[in-house]
Parts: structure tokens; sequence; C-alpha cells
């Protein structure tokens, strides 16, 4: 049964293997040992993801720190190391039009800025790791489901050229047949050029290379059980050792369990997302697609698909999937993804898939993530709602800049805590009420 942050009260060391594309396909395969002897250090990161190491390798790179990074598992092992490989600019579910609405066009211009930066962060850590990541640089689609949506992309379109000097195109359905993929069910598509898909796991690997060479200690199968205040520090207990630290950081996102620090738990609502892969396409299914770029595709829908063509001609295709870790291995939801794969492209009726696996993003109640330190010395990054690929790696710089006592820049997700979910014992009834609410939409509105 699939670890449930939800329910279960601790993240222990013995979980069964995801068996993901990615596990197959990554080279870089380094195991860090469980922590065996009791440790005093000024910083200890708890989750080696994308945000811990991150943290990890500022703390020691530029803050000179003595820092600790532990993983339940092993670096990668949460989401990090089994999404989608999308370099998305952004996190959280508001986009740059409802950012604008919601706290002014200054503001969306910052957080604007702050995700291209992002974006920017990651290239950057790729080239000086050498991180051997695939990345395949041929931009985002983001595709109108429907013919009503064609609209609200060319009006997106404006307004990211216009408030924001964001290159963005609008296709046509001919020009998405022509230039992309034929698909059936696109009738418009947005292109975001500074974004791309790579492999996420050999992205993490890479990463914690990174954190070790500028002197972060990294622990994998080393999951924190209890945290106990020590003074104005921290007595932090692993399976065998105990760490002390001065500052404690909370990187275990999504992955945190209800026993671990429950306020970030009863405000982070763990909510699965599932991907299929497909076996290789052949020449002639290729052909019939007309598939020329291995660009990244979401639809327009509430309930999202997302998917791209890999560099071995297979298919991933991702999209909501079970609400508890108990149903998550149930084939009923890979299936449901490859029949709504078929629905999108046509000629694909034989193609099965053979890779299916989930992990737990972490979804805040106002969509947007936070970085904050709800008590002193104790900070954490979260909520990113399943779009954490690219913000993670600065969310890491950004907490290791509030450990260093630094200011932040002047955006909400930095002046604030993550808001708790009220009747938060009843959010995951709340969460099978949106998903037929969001299927409903998408179908008839
Ligand atoms: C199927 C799927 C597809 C996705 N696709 C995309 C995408 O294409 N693009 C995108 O932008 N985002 C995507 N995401 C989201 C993205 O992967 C995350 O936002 C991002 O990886 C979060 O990184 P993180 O380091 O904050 O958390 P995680 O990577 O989840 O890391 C948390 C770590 O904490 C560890 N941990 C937890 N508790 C403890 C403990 N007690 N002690 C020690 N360690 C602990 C866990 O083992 C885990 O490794 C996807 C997510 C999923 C699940």
């Amino acid at each position: 049964m699939m670890y449930d942050p939800y329910v279960d009260s601790e993240l222990t060391n013995c979980q069964p293997d995801i068996a993901s594309y990615w596990q197959a396909v990554t080279s870089e395969q380094t195991y860090y040992p469980q922590l065996g002897q009791d440790l005093n250090c000024d910083t200890l990161v708890i989750g080696a993801g994308y945000t811990g190491l991150n943290c990890g390798y500022e703390l020691a790179k530029r803050q000179q720190r003595d820092v600790i990074v532990i993983d339940a598992l092993q670096p990668g092992w949460g989401c990090s190391g089994r999404n989608g490989g999308f370099v998305l600019r952004g996190t959280g579910r508001l986009g740059l039009s409802q950012l604008a609405a919601k706290f002014g066009l200054d503001t969306a211009r910052l957080f604007h800025q702050e995700y291209g930066e992002a974006i920017a962060r990651v290239n950057h850590l790729i080239s000086e790791g050498d991180i051997d990541c695939q990345p395949q640089a041929a931009g985002y689609y983001k595709l109108a489901h429907k013919a009503n949506m064609a609209k609200d992309l060319a009006s997106q379109a404006s307004l990211l050229q216009q408030e924001f000097g964001y290159q963005v195109r609008y296709l046509n359905k001919s020009q998405i047949s022509g230039q992309v993929v034929n698909h059936q069910q696109a009738f418009a598509a947005l292109h975001f050029p500074d974004c791309y898909g790579l492999n996420p796991l050999a992205l993490a690997k890479g990463y914690a290379r990174l954190a070790v060479q500028a002197g972060a200690q990294l622990y994998g199968q080393t999951p924190a059980s209890l945290i106990q205040r020590d003074g104005t520090g921290f007595k932090v207990h692993t399976p065998q050792a105990i760490i002390t630290a001065r500052n404690l950081v909370l990187a275990s996102n999504a992955y945190t369990a209800k026993g671990l620090y429950p306020a970030l738990n009863s405000s982070c609502l763990p909510v699965l997302s599932s991907v299929i892969v497909t076996e290789p396409l052949n020449s002639g299914q290729l052909q019939q697609l007309n598939w020329q770029l291995n660009s990244i595709m979401m639809d327009t829908r509430t309930l999202k698909y997302y998917y791209r063509l890999l560099p071995d001609n297979r298919i991933l295709f991702g999209g909501r999937g079970a609400i508890t870790g108990k149903a998550a291995a149930d084939p009923v939801y890979a299936r449901r993804l490859l029949a709504a794969l078929k629905h999108c492209f046509a000629g694909l009726e034989q193609l099965n898939y053979q890779y299916q696996w989930s992990g737990w993003v972490g979804v805040s109640f106002d969509d947007l993530p936070r970085i904050h330190s709800p008590e002193p010395n104790l900070f954490y990054a979260a909520g990113y709602c399943g779009s954490g690929l690219s913000y993670s790696a600065l969310a890491g710089k950004r907490l290791a800049q509030l450990v260093a006592g630094e200011a932040l820049p002047a955006l909400p997700i930095y002046q604030t805590g993550l808001p708790v979910f009220p009747m938060t014992a009843f959010r995951r009834q709340g969460q099978q009420l949106y998903y037929q609410w969001g299927r409903f939409k998408d179908h008839f509105l």
C-alpha cells in the first residue's frame, strides 16, 4: 500500500520501489547511506527533493554553513524524482492574469520575474553540475481543449505580450497540426518559449551531487521521526541517531507525515498526480501524428492532462490519480489516462502503457505556495500545487536566505504562512466534490 501523508503518522525508510520510467533510464544512481551516529550542525534540512537539496547547496556554498540534509529514502524519492519533467514558468495554480487580478499588475510582474529567475537557476545548475538530464528545449504548448477556450487563450496572449513583455505565440488549430502534432482535442494553443522537458530524476541526482560538492552532508534512508525543541534549537530523532541543530528546515512538502509537523500537514493537502509512459511509438504512428517537436503540453481543463513525447518516442501522459494512497495502485487510473491519451491522438488504438506511477503533490488552500518561518529557527517551503520543478530550485535558495536572515523579494508568498484549510478533517471529501465539479465543467461548460 502506498504511503499516505494524510493518514500515516510517519514516513519510514521501508517503502516499495517506484519502478518509474525515470528509474529505468537514469544512469546517475549514487546511493546515500543512513546516518549511524549522533551529529550536531548549524542547519538540518529534512527532505532531499529539489527544495531541500537546493537549500542545502545554498547554505553550504554561499552561506558557508554547516548543513546536513536527510531523506527518509533517497534524494529525489518524493515528487522530485517521479514528476513529468515539465520545466514551467510558474508555480501554484494561479496564472499571471489571476495574480494581476488578485494582487495588482506590479506584483504580478514581480511574480513573473521570480518565475523567470527559477528557470534561469535550473538552467544554470544543469550546466554548473554538467547534469545529464536530457533537456528537450522545444517550448511548452498550453492547449485549448474546447473551441470556446480559444478566445480565452488569444486574450491571454495579448495580456502576456503587452503587460509582461512575455513573447508567447498564439496558434490556431491548423497551425497546431501543421507545426506541432495532429491532435484531436486541441482547438488553439499558446506557445511559451522558455519552458521545456527534461529527466526529473537525473536532475534530482545532479542536485544531490552539487549539494555534496558544495559541502553539505547528505544522508539517505534517514527519516526524521520526531522533532523536539532543545533551547532555541532542535533535536531530531532518526532510526539510528539524533541530530542536534540550531536551525531546522522542513523541505518534506506534500510528503510531510501527519505526525511530523501537524501544522504543515494540515495546510498542505497531499493530492495524487499519476503518470503513464507508453511503449515507444513506431515510425508509422509518428508519421500519422506528424509529431514534430519534443515539446511539453498541457490542456486547459480544470482537471488537467499533461503530456510529452520522450526522447525514445514514448508518450508520457499524466493527470489526476486516486484520492487515497490505498487506491493509488488500482489500474483503473492508468487505464483512464490511456483512454484520455487515445482521445487526444488518433491511430494509437493498439498502444499500451509500460510504466505507471503516482506521487503526492502539495496543494494549498489559496493555490499559492509559501516560504515561511512559523516559529523561531524553523522554516518551510511547501504548497507548489503540482507545479514545482523549476520553482523549487529557487525556493531552496529563498529558504537558505531566510535562514541567513536576508530579506526576500516583496511577494505575498514570502510574507505569510500557508493558510490552514477550513474543516481540515474533511479535506478529502472536499477534494472528491472538486473532482466531480471539475469533470462536469470540463465536459459541459
Ligand atoms: C506525477 C507527478 C508529476 C509532476 N509533474 C510536474 C511537472 O512536470 N512539472 C512541475 O513543475 N512539477 C511537477 N510535479 C510537482 C513537482 O514534482 C514538485 O512540486 C517538486 O518536485 C517538489 O519538490 P520538493 O523538493 O519540494 O518535494 P519532494 O520532491 O516531494 O521531496 C520531499 C522529500 O521529503 C522526504 N521526506 C518526507 N518526510 C521525511 C522525513 N520525516 N524525514 C526525512 N525525509 C522526509 C521525502 O522522502 C521526499 O524525498 C509533479 C508531481 C508528481 C507527483
